[in-house]
Order: C-alpha cells, then sequence, then structure tokens
C-alpha cells in the first residue's frame, strides 16, 4: 500500500500567537513547515489565530475601545466644553465592528502562511509516535485522516477558559470570554465571578455600556500579581467608576432561572448573600489544552497544573518536540508566546536565542490601563533585596491633564546599590505603551539614573517615566 504521509522539517500545532508567529520564523529560517489548526468559528469557517484572535486580546481590545469611545462621549466631553445631547449606540454595529476586525485579523494571517508557504493542516492534530529520526502524527480533518510526519515538532494549542463543575456555563446567561464578547444586549445587572484581568476588562466594557457591574471575588486581595501601590490605586480608581467588587467571597451556589442568575454567596465577613443577575461571566483562569494529543505516544506527560514540563528554551524531555505560548508555564500572554515561538525557531536553526522571562511585560486593560515589567516592591521584600523607589502622579504632567487623564503614577524600583531597574509599575490611560520603554531599558540592564538622563519629548506622558526614574533619586523636578 502506498505510503501518503507527508514529511515537514517541522509541523506546529496550533496557530495562536506562539503558534503562527513560530511557522512564520520557522519558514523564513528555510525550514519546510506546516501548522495544524482545528479552529472553527461560529459562522462554520475554519480560522487561524486561535483564542487571542478569536475570542480573546483583539475582539476584547476593539469593545473596549467602542465602549471607551461611547463613555467619553456620553460623560467626559462636557469637560471640554463639548455639548453632546442624546449620545446613544447600537449594540450590532459595536459587535459587526469587532468581528470586522477580528475577520480582517485571521485572513492576515492566512496571507502571511501562503506568502511564506506554510501549509496549513485543517483538522485536530495528535501524535502517533516517535521515532529516532522523525515524529509520526495524524490529522483528523473534515475529510478523514491525514497522516505527517516531522523532524521537529511546536506544541502551541494554548489553553481555554476554566470552567467551575457547579457553575454550567451555556454562554447565553452564564459565560465565559467567548459569550461575554458576544451579548446580544447591555445586561441591567451583570455578575462577575473572578476580578482578575479578563474580569476586569470584560467587566469595564458592559459598565461603560450601562451595565450595573458585580464583580465577586475569592481571594481576600484585589489583583495580588501587582505591585500593592498599584493595586490599591486600581481598586479606587475602578470602584469610583462604578465597578462593585467584593472581596474574600466564597460561592455556595449558581442557579439560572427565567429571570436570570442567582449566585449564593458568603461574603468575606461570613454572612450569607443572594444576588440576582441578568447574566453571568465566569472568569476564573485559563487551562492548558492538551486532551487528545495523545501525549503518551511521544513518552509526554503533563504536570499537575495541566502545563506540558519544558526548559528554558521550552524543549520538552523529547529534545524533538517543543512546547511554546500559553500551554506551558509562564505568564499567558500572547506576546510571551510570540517570543518562545520565535525563540524555539531559531534555536532549531542552530541559533542561542533565550528569553528573559524577568522582562516580559503584564497590561491590563482597563481605564486607565495597568502595566507592568520586573519585579514588585512586595517580591522584593521577600528576597531581602535593598531597594530604592522613585513614583511620579499624571496629575503633575501637563499632557495627561491636557488629555484629560490625570490618573494614575509611574512607580520606579531600582537596586540600592547599583542603581540596577528591578522593576517599573505604571497605572496610566496609556501604560500599555509607556511601559515598552521600561522593558527595553531592563533588557539592557539600564539603571534608573539611565532613564532620568535620556530626553523625553515635552509635553507627553512619556515624562512622568523620566521623573519616576529622578524620583529614585530624589530629584524629581515637577513636584
Ligand atoms: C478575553 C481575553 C483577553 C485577552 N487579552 C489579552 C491581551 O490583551 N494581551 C495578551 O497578551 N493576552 C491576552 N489574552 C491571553 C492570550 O489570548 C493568550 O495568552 C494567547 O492567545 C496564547 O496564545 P497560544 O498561541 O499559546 O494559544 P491560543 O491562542 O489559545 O491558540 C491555540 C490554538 O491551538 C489550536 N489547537 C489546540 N489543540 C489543537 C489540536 N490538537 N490540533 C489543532 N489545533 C489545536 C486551538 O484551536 C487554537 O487556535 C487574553 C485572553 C482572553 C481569553
Amino acid at each position: 500500500m502506498a505510503d501518503n504521509t507527508k514529511h515537514y522539517d517541522v509541523v506546529v500545532i496550533g496557530a495562536g500567537p506562539a503558534g503562527y508567529i513560530s511557522a512564520i520564523r520557522l519558514a523564513q529560517l528555510g525550514f519546510k513547515t506546516a501548522c495544524i489548526e482545528k479552529w472553527i468559528n461560529p459562522e462554520g469557517q475554519q480560522v487561524l489565530g486561535g483564542t487571542c484572535l478569536n475570542v480573546g486580546c483583539i475582539p476584547s481590545k476593539a469593545l473596549l475601545a467602542s465602549s471607551e469611545e461611547f463613555e467619553n462621549i456620553s460623560t467626559h466631553a462636557s469637560d471640554h466644553g463639548i455639548t453632546v445631547k442624546g449620545a446613544s449606540f447600537d449594540l450590532k454595529t459595536m459587535l459587526a465592528r469587532k468581528d470586522g476586525i477580528v475577520s480582517k485579523m485571521t485572513k492576515g494571517i492566512e496571507f502571511l502562511f501562503k506568502k511564506n508557504k506554510i501549509d496549513w493542516l485543517k483538522g485536530e492534530g495528535r501524535f502517533v509516535s516517535a521515532q529516532t529520526d522523525k515524529v509520526l502524527l495524524e490529522v483528523q480533518g473534515a475529510s478523514g485522516v491525514d497522516s505527517v510526519s516531522a523532524g521537529q515538532v511546536v506544541i502551541a494549542t494554548g489553553s481555554k477558559a476554566r470552567h467551575i463543575p457547579s457553575i454550567p456555563v451555556d454562554n447565553k446567561l452564564i459565560c465565559d470570554n467567548e459569550g461575554a464578547l458576544t451579548f446580544d444586549k447591555v445586561p441591567v445587572k451583570l455578575g462577575v465571578i473572578g476580578a482578575g484581568v479578563i474580569g476586569l476588562e470584560l467587566g469595564s466594557v458592559w459598565r461603560r455600556l450601562g451595565s450595573t457591574v458585580h464583580v465577586l471575588e475569592a481571594s481576600p486581595q484585589f489583583l495580588a500579581a501587582c505591585d500593592e501601590s498599584v493595586s490599591k490605586e486600581a481598586f479606587k480608581l475602578f470602584t469610583q467608576q462604578g465597578l462593585k467588587i467584593e472581596m474574600g467571597i466564597r460561592i455556595n451556589e449558581v442557579k439560572t432561572s427565567s429571570k436570570g442568575v442567582t449566585v449564593a454567596y458568603k461574603t468575606a465577613e461570613g454572612s450569607d448573600t443572594e444576588v440576582q443577575f441578568d447574566r453571568l461571566i465566569v472568569s476564573v483562569g485559563r487551562v492548558p489544552n492538551t486532551e487528545n494529543l495523545n501525549l503518551e505516544a511521544v513518552g509526554l506527560s503533563v504536570n499537575e497544573q495541566g502545563f506540558i514540563p519544558v526548559n528554558d528554551y521550552c524543549t520538552t524531555s523529547n529534545p524533538r518536540i517543543f512546547a511554546i505560548g500559553d500551554v506551558v508555564r509562564g505568564p499567558m500572554l500572547a506576546h510571551k508566546g510570540e517570543d518562545e515561538g520565535v525563540m524555539v525557531a531559531e534555536r532549531i536553526a542552530g541559533q542561542a536565542t533565550h528569553i528573559d522571562y524577568n522582562c516580559i511585560p503584564w497590561v491590563i486593560y482597563t481605564m486607565p490601563e495597568i502595566a507592568w515589567v520586573g519585579q514588585t516592591e512586595q517580591q522584593l521584600k521577600v528576597e531581602g533585596r535593598a531597594y530604592k523607589a522613585g513614583q511620579f502622579p499624571f496629575m503633575a504632567n501637563g499632557r495627561a491633564l491636557g488629555m484629560g487623564t490625570p490618573e494614575g503614577f509611574v512607580k520606579i524600583l531600582a537596586d540600592a546599590k547599583t542603581d540596577e531597574l528591578l522593576g517599573v509599575h505604571i497605572v496610566s490611560a496609556a501604560a500599555s505603551d509607556l511601559i515598552s520603554e521600561a522593558a527595553v531599558a531592563m533588557e539592557f540592564k539600564a539603571s534608573a539614573e539611565d532613564i532620568a538622563r535620556v530626553c523625553h519629548p515635552h509635553p507627553s506622558l512619556s515624562e512622568v517615566m523620566r521623573e519616576a526614574a529622578l524620583a529614585v533619586d530624589k530629584r524629581a523636578l515637577n513636584m
């Protein structure tokens, strides 16, 4: 019988940001590359881009932008002396705009695959066996099963929303990120379980569009991964905006009825309470996608948290197989997966690329945004590292006042002796862009003084970065 197995130098499983970027870099380096992807969108089309493009970063940022535009027009335009009467929005158009952006982006990856001669194998990939010179895989597609072999395999199968068995997600009344990006009307009362990044971003979208939003969080500490001064400031600002955030609760029961969703919970103080919502978003983290991969066939398994164990270079215990992105340890962030995708491709090509995980920036796209890179003050205290801190508020920056975004600050932590940057924490309307300067500086092992000595444009929000760097040595100029 003829062997129809198609051979590639490298096969990538998953075309989210980690996988598609890795495939492109592999192709650029001259490898014959294929990428297996199974995603089918609600219109029944097979699409590339994974969680990030279809139901994550891109659609959420589109809705955050639209809802912010509405809030600015309806609430803040009057601060500028602009009168807008009867501002309203059409949710259908807003959602269609978001879908249009998603479609443009996913088609863009299709174009890039064609341009780089990457074969898109449509369907679900699974391992068959690992041989001395290659790895065998199968792709279950619409028209049957295809066999594929590869010299190397990159697993980039990403993650999905964590569900709690007692809270059945139907993506109508009780939604994860997928349902919460497609509500057909604005809920009057919206509940959000989980005050993490996704809960706060999606809660902010619907609050701006008119929902009363009540966020319920089990942890007693708000945004525990952030520097404490940032989480305190964020809690103050978000509650001022109208988000009701309740910490330290325990969910007892979630019930649906014709009236909506009832959540029964114990408050931090121990009293039993019940709240009725029109809709509920459950955002309690994400779990790696490894089911059906048949990892055992190639001698791999997952750890206790469900991640595929890898070393610093994303190599698994099988030297022919790599794993990147949300399916491995580290922050579940698109740009972290992209960098791992590039690193793995370049290492397969014999290059010495590495990633400094301490320099990966984190962003929460609320308003104001929150962004940080490096260590928090709490972490430095636990480590016993001697540090200096400098902080400067946007309230004292002319550009921020002109833009009507005086909230927040930049806080810089530097080594007490060497002045090396250890962490930069930003609360600002433009934190997602401002943090790049800090990430670059930290990659170059810069000191706070390096930032303080660099000429920053005036007037600009970036001047606050410089002032915070000056404040590390108690010599801020505008304070
Ligand atoms: C609402 C929301 C907002 C977010 N916002 C941000 C943000 O602003 N910034 C940020 O950095 N991150 C954000 N994230 C996180 C970000 O989306 C993820 O970190 C990122 O998508 C991970 O990339 P990945 O390539 O590892 O996996 P994914 O994007 O999950 O892609 C994995 C792909 O693998 C495919 N796949 C899985 N198993 C198989 C198989 N066996 N065969 C074939 N294909 C398979 C899946 O279909 C999927 O397309 C957000 C996430 C959500 C849910």
